[in-house]
């Protein structure tokens, strides 16, 4: 079953599974891991199938806007490696979705194009070391001089800065009283004077890897005031609008290609590891585990397209987002670490897949609003009507 059962929506995800055999081969990917890389050259490949452009409207050189879509090629990509679909999400959301949705006109016509083509990525600068899950206390102050803007302040966890053109930088750009009003998006090359990255050595999701960025005076031209200058104090409307209905599901997407590779995985070893005389797949409590975990990764799924659906179609779906990613999230990180228990001994060694899918997943309920943040959203959005 494929979940959102169109015929294009079968060719493309059949059109993904091809692309990942041939050119993310399983070796490929774990020393994309070990060596914490950016394939550059596959995602260019990736780009020449045209699914860069499932976020952009026909006018700006892509394929329209189609959510569904974007969230199976997530999957796909996720199945085999995050090095691969963590880049194409900086660039078909982080970059397209919000540009679609935010940019001014000027910017629309200039890197819309540029995103069909997979020629841009984003990174997001919304972390700061005292900032975590309260976003609008951020400390990194904007100023407008002139024609400019200058930067100054710190990022924590910028993942792919080093490989992206532009961080999406959340900056406080006006009197810190004013919580919600005075917060604005900045973009930021990385190679402009005044910015510094380091690299922070997380456990898993290489590739992308994630960073310490500082700004130090850095100025920029104000064309790049996300939004425009009517975007200026508007940054927050910009994280909490429909945008961040689509970002859970681009998380639950990653959740449920890691979770489908650590199962079939898993269900493979299980058949293959002889114990007593016979496949480990024998005993009645490995099958156990192995049954709950296609029945967790059934449901995460469903919820995934029914949601995508929603977002599609523009309805409101706030609510189902956030139970989406809370459930995918946690499913994820449970259906890892039961595939490693499977593999025993193995499942505890690097080379092995399991042990990435592992570390990969553990990151999932953190990124992307924590589990608890969901469980807060669902229960207050609720209560609201939402
Ligand atoms: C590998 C990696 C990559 C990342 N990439 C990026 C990136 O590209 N860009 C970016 O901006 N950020 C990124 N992050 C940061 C990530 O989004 C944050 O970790 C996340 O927003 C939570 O912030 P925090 O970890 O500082 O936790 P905190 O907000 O400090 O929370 C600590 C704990 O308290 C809980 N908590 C906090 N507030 C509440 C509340 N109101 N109710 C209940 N519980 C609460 C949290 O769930 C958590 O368990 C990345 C993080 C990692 C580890």
């Amino acid at each position: 079953m494929d979940y959102a059962d169109t015929p294009e929506v079968t060719q493309l995800r059949d059109l993904l599974r091809r692309f990942v055999d041939r050119e993310m081969p399983r070796e490929a990917a774990a020393r994309w891991d070990s060596e914490n890389e950016f394939p550059r050259e596959v995602f260019r490949k990736l780009a020449s199938l045209g699914v860069m452009g499932l976020t952009v409207p026909e006018e700006y050189g892509g394929a329209g806007r189609d959510i569904v879509s974007t969230m199976i090629v997530i999957e796909e990509l996720s199945r085999r490696s995050l090095a691969v679909s963590v880049p194409y999400i900086m660039s078909a959301c982080y970059a397209g979705m919000n540009l679609v949705e935010y940019g001014s006109e000027r910017q629309k016509r200039d890197l819309l194009p540029r995103v069909a083509q997979g020629e841009l990525l984003f990174a997001y600068g919304l972390t700061e070391p005292d900032v975590g899950a309260d976003l609008a206390s951020v400390k990194t102050r904007a100023q407008r001089v002139g024609d400019k803007v200058v930067i100054n302040g710190a990022k924590r966890f910028c993942s792919g800065a080093e490989i992206c053109d532009y961080i999406f930088t959340l900056v406080r750009s006006g009197e810190e009283g004013d919580r919600y009003r005075n917060l604005s998006v900045v973009l930021v090359a990385p190679d402009t004077p005044g910015v510094s990255i380091t690299r922070i050595n997380s456990m898993g999701m290489k590739g992308a890897t994630t960073t310490d960025v500082s700004f130090d005076n850095v100025e920029v031209p104000a064309s790049q005031i996300f939004g425009g200058d009517e975007g200026w104090h508007r940054g927050w409307n910009m994280l909490i609008g429909s945008g961040l209905d689509v970002e859970k599901l681009e998380v639950a997407a990653v959740a449920t290609g890691v979770a489908s590779a650590a199962l079939e995985d898993a269900w493979a070893y299980a058949q293959e590891r002889q114990q007593f005389g016979k496949p480990v797949s024998e005993f009645q409590s490995i099958r156990h585990k192995l049954a709950d975990m296609k029945t967790q990764l059934h449901a995460a799924k469903l919820m995934l397209y029914h949601s995508a659906r929603l977002a599609n179609a523009h309805q409101r779906c706030a609510v189902e987002t956030s139970m989406t990613k809370l459930f995918a999230a946690e499913a994820a990180k449970a259906i890892a670490l039961e595939c490693q228990t499977i593999h025993g001994a193995y499942g505890y060694v690097k080379e092995v897949a399991v042990e990435r899918y592992v570390r990969d997943a553990l990151l999932i309920p953190i990124m992307g609003g924590s589990s608890a943040i969901q469980r807060n959203n669902i229960y207050k959005w609720t209560e609201a009507g939402m």
